[in-house]
């Protein structure tokens, strides 16, 4: 299996430090807002990559944290009058949901920035010990950039050039630095806002440091993977290569991925631009697994375009793997063939196997989930070509096996859902009426969601509940 290491910028061999197992961990999102779809880009990537793995029989350990602590947050509780804990805590409720409906499965752990404030101030005190930070006078932490040798050996950036660009890096309370390029490890209270008591100051800990701690205590000192999209490269990686390397004298991470961005009709997603759609929004319009199907047919490190046009064609093109998914459903369920293969079947499960290699190198290659998406096709054609009425059920059985098998590697649902009868449909509407005359709100709620994930879209009107099929 290769990966591209963006620290030697080319691609390796992968080798876990523990032979059969992978330490992997993967920068989560702040939680503020509902995500969005340039936030699903590395969780369907990234889970893609765990899934390919752990169908290779390796056990992998997924860590990947929720940043519950930000600016952001607080100024989303500030402006609705709540608490950064309540936004954190439903948003991170919100996440989950959508990490769901796109298949990534939930990570091994996913801890939160706050409840791991005793391992950061652990590591910034060994910091401070090893000379590598220092306490301002206004009890602000810095990080003592200069003094890590390897400072810039992830982003491939000389530390030097680095001083006149220096804006990059630039955070609150500069003026207490030693040297402009010193970043963040502890930041005091103001008013208003959460804190944690600290042997500098009352206050927060700076973003870099977090991820550095919650790696160190689910994963250990050294890993295999670090993961995040290519905005991560600079500063965040850097620094928390400069935090971990100096605090446990180890190598951190053996090989870096990132992602390359999305961007929406050529231009970067921006809410200015009007151009900013949350995950939430684009599901109201295509099945998950339209926008799971989109985001892989592009390499993980190739800038991915989003439009509607894209998306109409990863529709159609999903739409052909589930259309032959269902063709081997409805023979088996028919049951007309024989009960064991034929010698001529056996040669052609044979050839069927030709797919299953043609996928693996793909993904052997660096996750090249284009490729392996060819190979699916390649093996859909075949499926369309050789399976009729006549075969036997073993031969079905074991290409259904294969379909089943590669798509799952991709974390694709390929069978058709059920349509719901119009008079389900109805019998669900009148009992979310009787659940809300008995003021069981919940329960109307939950049958509110089941006809939504169905497609059936619900209009109260003065008539009564109209409903329509999306
Ligand atoms: P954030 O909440 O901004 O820290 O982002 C969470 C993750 O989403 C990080 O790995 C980012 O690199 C990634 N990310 C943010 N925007 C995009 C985008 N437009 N395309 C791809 N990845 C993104
Ligand atoms: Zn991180």
């Amino acid at each position: 299996m290769q990966i591209f290491n963006t620290l030697t910028r080319s691609k390796e061999d992968f080798k876990p430090i523990e032979p059969g197992k992978v330490r992997m961990y993967v920068c989560g999102p702040t939680v503020y807002n509902f995500i969005h779809i340039g936030n699903a880009r590395p969780m369907i990537v990234f889970d893609t990559v765990r899934r390919y793995m752990e169908y290779k029989g390796l056990d992998v350990n997924y860590v990947s944290n929720f940043t519950d602590v930000d600016d952001k947050i607080i100024k989303e509780a500030i402006e609705e009058g709540s608490t950064s804990e309540e936004v954190s805590q439903r948003f991170i409720a919100e996440c989950k949901k959508d990490m769901a409906s796109l298949n990534v499965k939930p990570a091994t752990t996913h801890p939160l920035a706050t409840g791991e404030i005793d391992g950061m101030i652990d590591m910034i005190s060994t910091l401070i010990e090893k000379g590598y930070a220092y306490r301002a006078e206004d009890g602000t932490v810095y990080y003592r950039t200069r003094k890590f040798e390897g400072y810039g050996k992830l982003s491939h950036k000389n530390i030097d050039d680095l001083e006149g660009g220096h804006r990059d890096i630039k955070v609150t309370g500069d003026d207490n630095k030693e040297d402009p390029l010193d970043f963040v490890l502890w930041k005091p209270k103001k008013e208003g806002e959460p804190f944690w008591e600290s042997p500098w100051c009352d206050g927060r800990p700076g973003w870099h440091i977090e991820c550095s701690v919650m790696s160190k205590k689910y994963l250990g000192d050294e890993i295999d993977i670090h993961a995040g999209g290519e905005d991560l490269i600079f500063p965040h990686h850097e620094n928390e290569i400069a935090q971990s390397e100096a605090a446990n004298g180890k190598q951190f991470s053996r090989y870096w991925m990132h992602n390359a961005f999305l961007n929406i009709d050529n231009k970067k997603m921006s809410k200015s631009l009007g151009n900013f759609f949350t995950v939430r929004e684009i599901l109201e319009k295509y099945d998950p697994m339209v926008l799971r199907f989109f985001m892989l047919n592009a390499h993980y490190r190739s800038p991915l375009n989003f439009s509607a046009d894209l998306m109409e064609a990863a529709k159609n093109s999903l739409l052909r793997i589930m259309t032959a998914e269902e063709k081997l459903k409805d023979l088996l369920a028919a049951g007309n063939g024989a009960e064991t293969k034929t010698a001529d079947e056996e040669n052609l499960l044979k050839e069927s196997e030709n797919y299953v290699k043609k996928f693996e190198d793909a993904m052997e290659d660096d996750f090249n989930t284009a490729d392996a998406i060819a190979a699916v096709f390649e093996l859909v054609k075949f499926i369309n070509v050789n399976v009729n009425e006549e075969r036997s059920k073993e031969f079905v059985t074991e290409i259904k096996k294969t379909l089943d098998t590669l798509s799952d590697v991709l974390g694709l649902k390929i069978e058709k859902e059920e349509e719901l009868l119009d008079s389900d449909i109805e019998a669900l509407i009148q009992e979310r009426q009787d659940a809300r005359k008995n003021k069981d709100f919940a329960r109307a709620d939950e049958i509110r969601d089941i006809l939504k994930d169905k497609g059936i879209i619900l209009e109260d009107s003065r008539e009564g509940v109209k409903w329509k099929r999306a």
